[in-house]
């Protein structure tokens, strides 16, 4: 059976950590995955959640299995800090998933359940994983575009494109800090997106990956908070991923929002229902640690500074880069820089020349020109800005 398969395509971004990985330059940077690094050029597990684990530990509690929706304080924590207190929770409902792709992938499926083969419009360019999750739930995809000439937002262009979409389409808007551009619209885009949401009638499906990494929890929430007052629908991914640190630990969660109770209750049982197909049950383990944090007031403080240092460093990256490469005359390209947001930036590179940047300089960032900026060490913030500038310089 197995020799009769094709050679299947590979994952670009790993493909490019495991050349990064046999590559033994002395000066080597990966800035290929989307993980964050202190200073010390470590992913550090959170002070807030190492003691949530202790004291979890301690408590030993049984593994028995858990219902269907996973851990249900876990996604009583993740309404409420996603859709802020005083929300439009009585209208939602969430389910525990494998991280926020797993929440991307059971939300496709309830979409397709509802609407067989229905079109979801995402961003272009938008994260590698949306079309390939979307497209295997049985989704057609559509793009609306997203950066203007100058590399800012496209209000107007997104606002075009975005007229196309009807009444039966969902269109999938990262909530914050988008992956891979860095650029986000300003809080009026957002209003003018949710005017078009409750006109048109289409579903907004919310990508939420890196809250807390842009300005500030509350404000990167407030774009998904605003589309949630407006629109009698909408589709929400979590992902505690990155603003927990828990990565390999698979954390997040789906929520649905629904006009009426006996809609949301069926959109949870369909999730339930999607998720026994693909793995039953999602793991305990990060969801007890979110939860441990988020319901003890001393710990979710301490997780809120950290999630603050966290962001700062990176922010401090990002102008350091733009400040540096304004030093060495390209001015116009460090401002349009230092606009973006999140633990993702452009850089002004074509794919030819990401790769000079790769082969020269040994600074591994995607073909499409996407950096971590959140993956560096602030003492070597120099080399890649000379990096940078020297494969400007041609
Ligand atoms: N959505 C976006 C925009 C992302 O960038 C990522 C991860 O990089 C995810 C979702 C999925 O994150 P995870 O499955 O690791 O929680």
């Amino acid at each position: 059976m197995l020799e009769l398969l094709p050679p299947p395509p590979t994952d670009p971004l790993w493909d490019l950590t495991y050349e990064f990985g046999s590559d033994e330059r002395a000066e080597r940077l990966n800035l290929v995955l989307g993980v964050y690094r202190d200073h010390t050029g470590r992913t550090p597990v959170m002070a807030a959640v190492r003691e949530a684990e202790i004291r979890l530990a301690e408590r030993s509690e049984s593994k028995e299995y858990r219902g269907l929706s996973g851990n249900t304080a876990f996604n009583r924590a993740l309404l409420t800090l996603i859709l802020g207190d005083g929300g439009p929770q009585g209208r939602a409902a969430a389910v525990q998933t494998v991280a926020g792709s797993g929440a991307l992938r059971l939300l496709a499926d309830l979409i397709c359940r509802t609407r067989p083969g229905a079109t979801v419009w995402i961003s272009d360019p938008a994260y590698v994983n949306h079309r390939p999750i979307l497209e295997a739930a049985g989704l057609d995809v559509r793009t609306y575009g997203w950066r203007d000439a100058e590399g800012g937002f496209d209000a107007a262009g997104v606002l075009r494109d975005l007229a196309a979409a009807g009444r039966d389409d969902v269109v999938l808007l990262q909530g914050c800090c988008h992956n891979p551009t860095g650029v986000d619209p300003e809080p009026g885009d957002w209003a003018a997106l949710a005017d078009l949401a409750a006109r048109a009638g289409w579903v907004p499906f919310v990508d939420l990956a890196y809250h807390g990494l842009g300005d500030g929890l509350e404000a990167d929430l407030a774009a998904t908070r605003l589309l949630a007052e407006r629109v009698p629908e909408m589709l929400i991914a979590v992902s505690c991923s990155k603003n927990f640190g828990l990565y390999s630990d698979r954390t997040g969660c789906a929520i649905v929002l629904g006009a009426s109770e006996r809609a949301v209750r069926h959109a949870e049982t369909a999730l339930q229902n999607a998720a026994r197909t693909l793995y039953s049950m999602p793991p305990e383990h990060g969801a007890a640690v979110v939860t441990a944090v988020l319901e003890d007031e001393g710990l979710r403080a301490l997780w809120r500074e950290e999630l603050d240092l966290m962001r700062g460093r990176i922010e401090a990256n990002r102008s350091s880069l733009a400040a540096h490469l304004a030093e060495y005359g390209w001015a116009a390209q460090a401002a349009s820089l230092a606009r973006q947001r999140g633990m993702f930036s452009m850089l002004p590179l074509t794919p030819e020349e990401m790769l000079r940047l790769r082969r020269q300089y040994a600074i591994y960032g995607t073909t499409a020109g996407r950096i971590n900026i959140a993956g560096i060490e602030a003492g070597r913030i120099p080399c890649l800005a000379r990096g940078v500038a020297g494969v400007l310089a041609g």
